[in-house]
Parts: structure tokens; sequence; C-alpha cells
């Protein structure tokens, strides 16, 4: 094998043979990608030398911080002891029913069962073949339809792509598939105009279930939603609006999928996304900080309700997949959730950390360009405006989003851009002097932003 050490031919040999996933390879020759090649704690380290804050955990994911050597030793360990065996054809492994009992035990109580799978885009998958399946067993085969939100992203498979609400991925490749209608999503800041956040969530709620009503409730299979909208900029929608939604789901005997895959394990300072805004789901999907990256699992939680049907009325569920359950993948579950549980991260995200971060990070919503700046446990975001009061937006062309992120990297910093939205998510164990650090840089990246467009 050739080794490639510097960074030129690294990036030269990238854009000859690698496909990235959401890029532009074309234009990665003439810009050159960023290599990273170390990550410790919070920090990465890139082929340059440079040190950069990872202000997004990696994609969302590694909650526990990069390199814990705990996780590292017990993947080892399985992989000497029982490299891979599978879970289909009633057979099983230790570390596989060891995670089984874990979750179980993490999860909301109705959450007993879990199918495991390799992404959060395969759990999207098989709980759309689920939840058709339950309504199939339960003699209502004509509750096939789901309802998703425009902005709400689920993966990137056939189905979690449809489910999700980005056009551009829609347009590419003839989605979404049919059975699929998208609610607006509970964004205040772009769309409330004069309502209060409160009056706005409920507003967003009953339009959900107009459209709900509009299809009509007996062939609608089920609604899913992220407890706080991730990869559409981190929308944490008005208190009232998950309650009511979920209330109204409930009355009309649809099924409810919170997507868990970003605010599962600790991010929101709850275990679970749908604990803080208080709804009771059928499924949950899971993946990311189940593993805090380390290696590739996705999960679905099944409720009672719905794995006591299977269980009575079902047969053999025709479904899964090689790695559903590989044993490198629960080992690193089961050492990462070790870890949230012994150093208690989703108290210290709930009462320590996530409110000193989030008063720092507030606080940026005085600056004259700075639109909002909202935050709930570790994940957070701000809106940029040319015109705060009038909430308006920059000019597409204008790419401040893309600008300031480029100024992040520059100044050692991870942060995501949506639009002109910048997002970010530590990783939960982020220490005061760490936030100091990443709240210096933010300052300063908005700073240089500014100084930009005048
Ligand atoms: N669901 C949500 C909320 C996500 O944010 C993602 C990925 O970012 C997915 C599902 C898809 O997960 P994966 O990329 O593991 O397929």
């Amino acid at each position: 094998m050739t080794i490639l050490n510097s960074t030129r031919e690294l990036q030269i040999t990238d854009a000859a043979h690698h496909l990235h996933p959401f890029t532009n390879t074309r234009e990665l020759n003439a810009r050159g990608v960023r290599v990273i090649t170390t990550g410790k704690g919070v920090y990465l380290h890139d082929s340059e030398g440079n040190k950069i804050l990872d202000g997004m955990s990696g994609l969302w994911c590694v909650n526990v911080g990069h390199g814990r050597k705990d996780i590292v030793d017990a993947v080892a360990k399985q992989l000497e002891e029982l490299t891979f065996y599978n879970t289909f054809f009633n057979t099983t492994h230790p570390p596989v029913v060891a995670l089984s009992k874990l979750l179980s035990e993490v999860t909301p109580k109705q959450f007993n069962y879990f199918h495991f799978t390799g992404s959060g885009s395969e759990s999207n998958d098989t709980i759309f073949r689920l939840a058709r399946y339950y309504w199939q067993l339960m003699d209502k085969p004509e509750k096939t339809i789901f309802i998703s939100r425009r902005g709400g992203y689920h993966g990137s498979t056939v189905a979690s792509a449809s489910l999700g609400g980005f056009g551009s991925m829609h347009e590419q490749g003839g989605l979404p598939i049919p059975g699929i209608f998208h609610a607006p999503p509970p964004s205040w800041w772009a769309n409330g105009g004069d309502l209060t956040p409160d009056e706005f969530g409920l507003k967003v709620a009953n339009q959900t279930l107009e459209l709900i009503d509009s299809i009509g409730a007996h062939k609608i299979a089920a609604m899913i939603g992220e407890p706080i909208m991730g990869a559409g900029g981190v929308i944490i929608p008005p208190k009232t609006y998950w309650p009511a939604v979920a209330k109204g789901l409930k009355e009309r005997d649809i099924l409810f999928i919170s997507d868990e895959v970003i605010c599962g394990f600790g991010r929101t300072g709850e275990w679970f996304g749908c604990e803080l805004m208080g709804t009771e789901p059928d499924f949950m999907t899971m993946a990311k900080g189940i593993t805090s990256g380390y290696v590739p699992m996705g999960c679905v939680g099944v409720s009672d309700r719905i794995a006591n049907v299977l269980l009575e009325k079902g047969g053999e569920f025709a479904h899964g997949y090689t790695y559903s359950g590989h044993p490198a993948a629960c080992a690193a579950a089961i050492a990462n959730l070790e870890i949230i549980r012994s150093e208690k991260l989703v108290d210290r995200v709930r009462d320590d950390i996530g409110p000193y971060l989030q008063s720092k990070w507030k606080a940026l919503a005085d600056h004259p360009m700075v639109g909002e700046a909202v935050m709930e446990g570790l994940i957070g975001a701000f809106q940029f405006t040319p015109d705060k009061n009038a909430r308006s937006n920059f000019a597409d062309e204008a790419k401040i989003g893309l600008t300031a992120r480029d100024f992040s990297f520059e100044n050692g910093l991870v942060m995501r851009a949506v639009g002109d939205r910048m997002v970010i998510a530590p990783p939960l164990t982020i220490t005061h002097a760490e936030v100091d650090d990443l709240m210096e840089k933010t300052i300063k990246v908005i700073d240089l932003t500014y100084a930009h467009v005048r």
C-alpha cells in the first residue's frame, strides 16, 4: 500500500478517488480537502498540525469525547473474543443481550425491545416497515401514510430521505416515495411573525393536525419528528408544540416516532429528547450517541404496545441487516453507556455545563448581526441577520453562513452552517475552560463575519 504523507498528496488522491457524502467533490480539487488526523477529548488535529475544537462532536455523535481508552479496549477485547456472529435465525451473543438489557434501563419505561441496525437511516427504514406491519397485524392495512416535516432530517436511504424534508435531497433520484406528507416546521424565528413562541407552537401544531385531518387519520400509520431538528438548523420548538402534536396523534390513533439520532444519549440534558418535550413515542430511532460514533450502530426502540402485537400476532419479521447487533458495536455501546452513566453526563449537561454554555451562548443575541441565539442542553444555534428587528435574511449569494464556517475552521473551531444559521453540539464532556475557549472563538467568528459584510 502506498503511504501518502503530505497534505497535498492526500488531498490530490482524495479528490481523484473519493466520492464524498454531502460534498461537491469537483470543488475539492481546487480547494483542497481538510485532513483530520487525530482526536482527543474535545480537540481534533489536522494534517497541518492545527488544533481544532470539535464543536460538532464529529457529526453530532462523539458524545463522550474522542479517544476514550475504555471504549477502544472494550472493542479490541470483543473482536478477539468473537469477531462476528449474526443475530438472525435463532442466534444471539452475550454483548447484544447485555446491550439490549442496558437500553431497557436507560430508555423511557415503555421501551423494552430493541432492534439493531447499522445507522440512523437504516433504523428509520426499519421503522417504516415495522409501523406498516403493525397496522397490518391490527387489521388496519389502509394505515400506510407517514407524516414528517419540512426541514426534518431522517437519513439518506430511500425511505429515510423521503421522510426527511429537504428539497435538495428529493430533487436527486425522484424522491419522496409515495405516501409521505410534510408538515411545517416549528421555526419561530423564521416564521413566527408577531406571535409569541407559545402561540406559534400551537399554530404549527394545529396546522399539522389539519394536514392529518385533510388526508384522513384512518389512512395514517405514523408521524416522525426529531425532538429538536438538528440538520435543519437546530430548531428548538416552542414548549407548546410537541405536547399539542402528541395529544392530537393519540386522539387520532396515529403512531409517534421520536427520531433521537441527535437528541438521544444526553444531548438535551435528558437521556432522550422526547423526555424533555413531554412526549411518549411508540418508536425511537437511535444511532450516533449510542456508541459515541466509535463504531457504527443504529437501533430501533420498539414500545411495549407495538412489541406485544408483533410478538402475539406476528410471525417471523422478514427484515434484518448482516450487522444487526455486531458484537464490536455492542461492546462499544456498552462501554459508552457505562461512561455516560458513571460520569453522570446527563445530569452534568442538565445542571452544570449545559447552563454554563447556554448563558454565554444566548448572550450572542446582543450582537447587531445575530437574530436569535438558542440552546437546549448542549445543542444550539445562532442566526445571522442583516436586520434583527425585521428578522430578515441575507441574500443566498452572500453565503454568510459558509463564510463564517470558514472563519471558524481557520480559527480552530468546528461549527456547522445551515444557511445563515450557525450550529453547535460539542461533546458532553467539554470542560468549563473549553467552553470559554469555544465562546472566545465563536465571538471572533462573529466579529470577522460582521467586518466581512460591512
Ligand atoms: N436521523 C437524524 C435526526 C439524523 O440527524 C441523522 C443523521 O444525521 C439520521 C437520522 C441518519 O443517521 P445516519 O447518518 O447514521 O444514517
